[in-house]
């Protein structure tokens, strides 16, 4: 079976050199390899995607020279899928929902920061604060019918009680050079969020399932989504679902060495292009042979 590669952008915004990076990657280990290389629209998030920017992303490919399989997987055509995942691990008793508004949450995050430290993500954002996990059923079918907002977590504890120990296969570089054999830590993430009221799903779950439905063998990526890997390797295993190998890659800065950002116009690839600049020089510009 040959390997099967994958570039999964978000249409929030145009894309830069940083986006170019990882795509010419992958599409050159699939050449390299004689794999496959597929394209996925990562666009769950209604309020930030827009059909322009989802426009664009073909166009700039198709620009740097990429070409990718069809039918074209769009993550906003596929929320029953996520849902059923989510009763599968609601089956497991590892899915609760909370109620408290982002507002309450931040109130909530000061108010334990104000005792001493509050454990943050890998990403930096306080872990989820609040009790909703210790509610009882009758209260959460009470608020539920009142109709009150919620979110639905994972119970992380349990969740990682279920799975056990998990590990994944780094092929390419953690931020402090991981390597080979990496032991998952899922537990920092707290208890994540897997659908919200407004959006059906979540990234994490998301990409795990995706992943895994079309068959990705080879997850290549930026590094800053290096430990959100232990996210993806608990569901898939609550979920029954193969492991993919990893490589995650270095990120593209600008010339002041900040991480590239989806409004920077001097390194979005339109930019680049009006300027005059070629595919070639793109890939020059991002230390591709
Ligand atoms: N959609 C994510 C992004 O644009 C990438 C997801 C992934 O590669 O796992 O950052």
């Amino acid at each position: 079976m040959p390997p099967v590669f994958r570039f999964a952008p978000s249409p929030n915004g145009y894309l830069h050199l940083g986006h170019a990076y990882s795509a010419l990657l992958n599409h050159d280990l699939a050449r390299d390899t004689g794999g496959r290389f597929l394209l996925r629209i990562e666009d769950i998030d209604a309020t930030r995607c827009r059909p322009e920017f989802e426009q664009a992303i073909y166009e700039d490919l198709a620009w740097l020279g990429i070409a990718w399989e069809t039918p074209v997987r769009r993550q906003s055509e596929h929320f029953a899928a996520y849902g059923a995942a989510i009763d599968r691990l609601a089956a497991q008793a590892l899915v609760y929902p909370s109620f408290e508004s982002r507002a309450e949450i931040a109130r909530l995050v000061a108010e334990r920061e104000a005792g001493g430290a509050w454990p943050r993500d890998p990403d930096g954002a306080p872990l989820y604060p609040g009790a909703a996990k210790s509610l009882s059923a009758r209260e959460r079918d009470r608020l539920i019918e009142e109709g009150a907002p919620f979110a639905l977590r994972l119970d992380m504890a349990s969740a990682c009680a279920r799975a056990g120990a998990l590990r994944w296969q780094e092929a390419g570089d953690g931020p402090a050079s991981e390597r080979g054999e990496v032991a998952a830590q899922p537990e920092a993430w707290g208890d994540v969020i897997l659908a919200r009221k407004e959006t059906p799903t979540s990234y994490h779950l998301s990409v795990a399932i995706d992943d895994a439905l079309q068959g990705v063998t080879d997850v290549v990526r930026g590094v800053d989504l290096f430990w959100s890997t232990s996210v993806h390797r608990l569901l898939q295993e609550l979920l029954g679902l193969p492991a993919p190998v990893y490589r995650h890659h270095r990120l593209i800065r600008d010339a002041g060495g900040q991480k590239l950002s989806k409004s920077t116009r001097a390194t979005g690839l339109r930019e680049l292009r009006a300027a005059g600049t070629s595919p070639a020089d793109i890939r020059r510009l991002v230390g591709l042979p």
